[in-house]
This record gives structure tokens, sequence and C-alpha cells, in this order.
């Protein structure tokens, strides 16, 4: 409450300064009292929100941790709501096309945290959403201050750490299965956070004696607390009679949960419709590719007459020409150079191709989740770059690092390149960054603008040439489109049809080509998130339509070059509000 009295003063002061300077317009005064609308505003989340304060690198308020009970719940609503009525009552109309976008996503948020808190209500369900130890490790290694400071904080951070995770299996009412294992498994992964280098941080630290047993004891609390925690959720496991909430969420939220998280004005019934479609369509292709280069690898042998098996005969084969273990960096690092060329000689971009983004060997905490990923800052962090990291496949064991190269062949890593480097994540989070100027686009991130983005740009590339229009090139492409495609089939198939896990892990290893430990990753990962799966199509959907739209718009004066730059300068906004603009 006293935050937001404070944010009125402030806000009618700012209104008075633009009164009395007469030379601003109408859209000036306007902007400025949003701009300051916004910085209260955003303030106040992360007073409220001290979790995402730290993923954010915000740098204040770490030592608080908010007791997940039920007044938590109902305090979030209501700031949600107080925060609702103090934008509605800004100038929409005055505002400048940016700051018309910042409104719609502050809104947009707002709305959708009253949702999650009232209607969806998964923190009584999803026991996974309670974990100390993340946050702890930022509020350790962030260099917001000084270690002394960080340790001091972290001491404070961790004096609630046993109410916590009390009020947390209090508040949990009837758990799914799949979050309280999820739960399990990284509650138990994050107590190495607590462990042996943190200890020696303390030992080397300026901290007094009774400082460092205090934050020592804190420590211990915590460790005891997150073991009770796991242990408790452990019994509800083992009770056999224990009814589980199921993980499906069921139609009608999960049209809800679609609308809230990607902003869109598509349906799930209409994306997934256009999924099934496309997904005929590309198989159809992948047929002919298949059998066009059938030849090629199999001389006189007879074609399969399956066509199943023709198509994964083919990418078998392909899949064969792979780096070793020990070159996989390097021809990732000689990919990324040749990107960033491409898209400069090509007119693509106006990328300057001097902008910082580091090639890596991924830090080993990351490490046997994905084979590479885009790294960011945290978006308040004024140090930092951004990074391209790849998994190190000299320390997989044998047998994994052969499967692995065989999915990144030498075409699939190309487009691995595309999409988590250049221009796909690491070059769009520069622009965000360098372009957007605005924090608001960075810590409100839409994941279908992201996500589309991604893949959207796998096909843009191959389209203009990357790759030489290559048969190879064009099967792999296919057999990334089937898993896009398969992400959101599977989504809807089991939180939307109720389809069983034996149908889904068919689809996967039978109809989109993949492993049956790929398959058995994704139907655990469609188990415990809803929606996300489908941000990827949705999104490159919407930045396709949306090309179209502008071509038209801009008729002769159009270029891809002015499409890029143009749609990539607002930030990791929702799609649906850069199209507002972009074709206004
Ligand atoms: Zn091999
Ligand atoms: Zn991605």
């Amino acid at each position: 409450m006293k935050s937001l009295i404070l944010a009125g003063i402030f806000l009618m002061c700012m209104l008075f300064l633009g009164c009395s300077q007469k030379i601003e317009t109408a859209q000036e005064s306007a902007d400025t009292t949003f701009a300051a609308f916004e910085d209260t505003f955003l303030d106040s989340y992360w007073k409220q929100y001290p979790i995402a304060s730290i993923f954010n690198g915000y740098g204040k308020y770490y030592e608080s941790v908010v007791i997940p009970d039920s007044n938590a719940v109902e305090n979030n609503i209501k700031f949600s709501r107080q925060w609702l009525d103090s934008l509605e009552s800004s100038n929409y109309e005055g505002l400048s096309d940016n700051n018309k976008i910042s409104f719609n996503i502050i809104k947009n948020w707002l709305e959708s945290d009253i949702w999650y808190a009232d209607v969806f209500k998964d923190h009584k369900w999803n026991a996974s959403l309670y974990n100390l130890s993340w946050g702890c490790y930022y509020i350790i290694n962030q260099p917001y201050a000084p270690l002394d400071d960080r340790l001091r904080i972290l001491s404070k951070h961790l004096e609630s750490a046993e109410r916590y995770y009390q009020a947390a299996f209090k508040t949990l009412l009837r758990p799914t299965r799949e979050h309280i294992e999820l739960s399990i498994l990284q509650n138990e992964g994050g107590l190495s956070i607590f462990g042996k280098s943190l200890t020696d941080s303390i030992k080397i630290s300026g901290l007094t004696d009774i400082e460092k047993n205090t934050l020592n004891e804190n420590i211990n609390k915590t460790i005891q607390a997150t073991k009770t925690f796991i242990a408790d959720l452990k019994k509800i496991l083992a009770d056999k009679n224990y009814e589980f909430r199921s993980f499906r969420i069921g139609k009608e939220l999960f049209e809800q949960k679609f609308r809230y998280d990607l902003v869109t004005t598509f349906t799930p019934q209409e994306i997934y419709d256009k999924a099934v479609a496309d997904k005929k369509m590309y198989y159809d292709k992948m047929y002919i590719t298949a059998g066009n280069l059938w030849g090629k690898y199999f001389g006189n042998r007879p074609k399969p007459a399956d066509t199943l098996v023709l198509i994964q005969t083919v990418i078998d084969k392909i899949s064969l020409q792979h780096a070793k273990p020990e070159h996989f960096f390097d021809s990732l690092t000689n990919h990324v150079y040749r990107l960033k060329k491409f898209i400069v000689q090509k007119n693509l971009f106006d990328f300057d191709t001097a902008y910082p983004m580091k090639v890596r060997i991924m830090p080993a905490f990351m490490s046997g989740v994905a084979v590479a990923n885009a790294e960011f800052t945290p978006p308040y962090q004024k140090e930092g770059e951004t990074y391209y990291n790849i998994d190190d496949l000299t320390t997989y064991p044998k047998e994994k690092a052969e499967s692995t190269l065989r999915e990144y062949n030498d075409y699939a890593s190309q487009l691995l390149s595309i999409h988590e480097a250049v221009p796909g994540h690491c070059l769009q989070g520069i622009y965000n960054n360098k372009k957007s100027g605005d924090v608001l686009r960075s810590v409100f991130t839409n994941g279908a603008m992201i996500e589309g983005w991604a893949v959207y740009t796998e096909g843009m590339m191959l389209d203009n040439g990357w790759g030489g229009h290559s048969l190879e090139m064009e099967l792999t492409h296919g057999k990334m489109k089937l898993r896009e495609l398969a992400n959101v089939i599977i989504d809807y198939d089991l939180h939307c049809l109720n389809k069983s896990k034996e149908s889904i892990m068919n689809l996967m290893v039978r109809e989109c080509f993949q492993t049956a430990a790929q398959a058995e990753e994704k139907y655990h990962r469609a188990t415990v998130s809803q929606v996300q799966l489908c941000s990827y199509y949705t999104g490159h959907l919407a930045i396709e339509a949306l090309r179209d739209e502008y071509q038209q718009k801009m008729g002769t004066q159009y270029s891809l070059k002015d499409f890029h730059e143009k749609f990539l300068s607002f930030g990791s906004s929702p799609i649906k509000y850069i199209r507002e603009r972009m074709l206004e």
C-alpha cells in the first residue's frame, strides 16, 4: 500500500512538470508520465515478487522471501488489481507507439497474474513452484554487490526457509504426481548450491565470526527444511491410495492459458488444425525428397514400399555425416562466422557484425540438458555478454555422444546454429537489448515471439539460399518442422483430448522420426508444462502472416531487411502488439 501511495504522489509531480514546460507536446507529456509510471510500477513489482527480481538481476529486495500461504495469493491479486486501475488512468491515445506496446504488455501481464492466482491456481497443485535454491544461486553469483554483502543478503534470505517450505507444503492441496516428481528432482539438485564452494567462499569472506556462524546456521536450517519438504513429497508418492490431480488441465483452462501466455488471436483449436494439416504437407514433401535422394545413397537397391521406412532410411543415412566429438565445437563456431557474413551479404539484416556475441563451451552446471543454447545476462545487469553455449561432447559417454552427433549431424547442426545463434535467439536478444531500449520488453518477454522468431529464421535462411538448396538440408529441415508441429499436437492431445501416452509415443517415433528416448523426454515435458510447446509454431505462423501483410502495405517499398529490422525493433513483445504498430 505504501508504495502505491508514493507512486501516486510521484505521478502527480510528473504531471505538474509536464504543464510547466510549455514547449513539450501532448505526446511528450503523456510519454513522460508513462515513463515515470513504468519505473515505479516495475520497482513495486520486484518488491512484490522478490524471486522474480533476482532472476531479472534487479539487485534489490533479494533478502526477502514471500511465504507462499493463502495471504500471499490474495495479496498478489490485490496488487495486480490496484496497478491495473492505476494503468487504466493513463492517456493511452496520447502515448508513442513504443509506450502503447508497453501499456498493453503491462495490462496483459497483470491480468495474467490474476488469472494464475484466481483461476489456474497452480500454487495448489504444482509442487515444482517451490524451490529456494535457484534464487540463492543468483544471490551468490550475480555481480550486484561485493561478495561479503551478497553473503549477508543470502543469510537474511535464508532466515525464512523453514517457514517457506512449511507453508508450501500446506498450500499444496491435491498436487499432480508429475510435478511432485519434478519438484523432488529439482530440490534435490538444488541442494548442491549449498555445498563446498559456498562454504569455501564463506571461509575466505570478510564476514565477522558471528555473521559467519549465523549464515552457516541459516544454511543448515535451509538444507534441513528442503529435505523435510522432499521427504513429505515422497510420502505422498508412496501413498497407494492418494488421489493425485491429473496433469491434464483440460480444454477450458488450456484455452485461457493459451490466450494469456501467448497473447494471440488464434485459438488453440485453429493452431491444432493447422498443425495437423501442415504435418501432412511436410510429410508428403519429405517423401518426395527422400525418394530423390535414394539413388545417391543406395544406388539400384529397391526403394522400400512403406513411405515411413523410405524416409527413415534416408534420414538415418544422412545422420551418419557428422563431426567427431572433439570437432563439434569448432564446426558450430564456424557456422556462426559464416552465418553472420551471410545475413549481411544477402541483405537480410543491418546487423553490425562487430557486436559481441561469444561462442563458448557450455558452463558445466548447464551441461547435459541441451546440446547448445543461447544465454543472456539478466535484463538489469549491466555487465555481461550474449553467449552461444555449446556442450562439450568429449565429456559424454561414447554412446550418448554418437547418438547426439547423429541427431545434430552436419545438416541439423547448421539449423541448430541458426535457431540458437544467428539470426535466431542470440541475434534477437542483441536487438532486444540494443534497439528496444526499454527494460520492460526484456523482463516481460513473450515466448511465442521469441521461439516463433527462432523457428521462422530456419526456414527464412534456407529460402534465401543457406545450404545451397541441397536435398539433404531440405529433408533435415522437414524433420525439424515435424518436431515443431508435433509439439502443438502433443500438447493439445494430452491436455485437451485426453490421449494416451502410447499414442503420443507412436506419433513421435513412427510419424516424426524421433528416437524413443527423445519421444519419452518430450512426453514428460508435455506433462509438466502446458501451452509452452505451442509457442514455436504459433509464433512462427503469426510472424509469417505479419510479413505478408506488411509486404502488402509497403508495396514496392517492401524489403525483407526492412521487415526484419522493424519487427525486431520492438523487442520481445507479443507479435499481436507489434502487428498493430507495424500495420498502422
Ligand atoms: Zn557416427
Ligand atoms: Zn528456441
